[in-house]
């Protein structure tokens, strides 16, 4: 279902003369990770696959890779971010998806039918099916824009944090389509752009609007930030994955917070979890400066209020909530 590029790995890891390779695998290719450990060795190198969980391009496992001596890490599932190359070579496989798109669109016409102007959009798994995606919207009629911003790879393509692409062709648009599994990536396409949103799953070649679980984290954003406007202590989390360490931002955070007279701790961790946060009892607000997602889709599971960046700024007073979902969530 996914291309695994095996000849080019073994490609790489020939080119580099690799002999210890380390694995990250996305949760829904770790069922792979028997065979590619074994195109690895065919390839004369040891394969270590990473158990952890790793939710994006931003975990680079790079301190992991040193500790075990790789001289290579295979990065499955995602495109690579720039500037995050750090010491050890990095090879990304993007897994794209060998499933065709048609039946997933053709079925999302019937929910796009009151709009003319339709925003396409694709995970990187199905970033090359965006033309064929065009080619049945534009058949039924739709005028398609897809979007391409410096510093993303593909056109079209989004993350799970960076809708960019999308947020460039927003005011063009009365609806976007995603292409792409689950409902992760229209969820938070919805929210940073606050647009109907349509996600066209491939791999189960049915198409739903994704409206009422946005709206439902909207609610719920609202809940959190209310509760956090009455908080005397905070905690302001720094990410300590690759791609999630905003010092500065925390650093700025704390300050305009104390200039609000509240107390303020800076913590940092890896893997940001209720049961962690539950060993700070006194601490009844948080910021998270590491990945949105956590703040905007399992805040739900966290004993006190979990707030992303921009939302501090809600709770204080200096940022309307009108204000927030007119730039997105995102
Ligand atoms: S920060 Fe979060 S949403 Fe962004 S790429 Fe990493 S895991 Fe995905």
């Amino acid at each position: 279902m996914f291309d695994l590029e095996e000849d080019r790995v073994k490609a790489e890891i020939a080119r580099l003369g690799a002999r210890r390779v380390f694995v990250q695998l996305p949760e829904g290719l770790k069922p792979a990770a028997p065979r590619i450990a074994s195109v690895i060795e065919e390839a004369g190198a040891l394969a270590i696959i990473s158990a952890d969980p790793c939710y994006g391009a931003c975990d680079l496992a790079v301190h992991e890779a040193e500790i075990l001596s790789a001289d290579l890490i295979i990065h499955y599932g995602h495109s690579g971010m720039p500037g995050l190359e750090i010491g050890v070579p990095i090879l990304y496989v993007e897994a794209r998806a060998n499933v065709s798109v048609r039946d997933a669109v053709e079925d999302a016409l019937k929910h796009l039918e009151p709009w003319d102007n339709i925003g396409l959009a694709a995970t990187v798994q199905h970033v090359h099916a965006l033309n064929e995606a065009r080619e049945i919207l534009e058949g039924a009629g739709k005028r398609v824009y897809v979007g391409h911003v410096a510093g993303l790879k593909y056109h079209g393509q989004v993350l799970g944090c960076d809708y960019r692409n999308a947020k460039a062709i927003s005011d063009l648009v009365e609806a976007f389509l995603l292409i792409g599994g689950g409902l992760f990536h229209a969820l938070g396409l919805f929210l940073a752009t606050m647009k109907p949103t349509i996600v066209a799953d491939p791999f189960e070649g049915k198409a739903r609007r994704v409206d009422d679980e946005a709206n439902r984290v909207i609610n719920r954003r609202w809940m959190d930030i209310s509760e956090a406007m009455g908080a005397r202590r905070w905690g302001v989390i720094t990410g300590l994955k690759t791609g999630q360490t905003n010092l500065e931002s925390s650093l700025r955070i704390k300050g305009d917070l104390e200039a609000a007279e509240k107390e303020v701790v800076l913590l940092a961790m890896r893997e940001v979890t209720p049961e962690a946060l539950m060993e700070f009892p006194s601490i009844e607000a948080y910021v998270n400066t590491a990945c949105p997602r956590i703040s905007l889709y399992e805040s739900r599971k966290f004993p006190r209020p979990l707030l992303t960046p921009r939302e501090v700024y809600v709770a204080l007073g200096k940022m309307r909530w009108e204000d927030y979902l007119r730039l997105g969530m995102l």
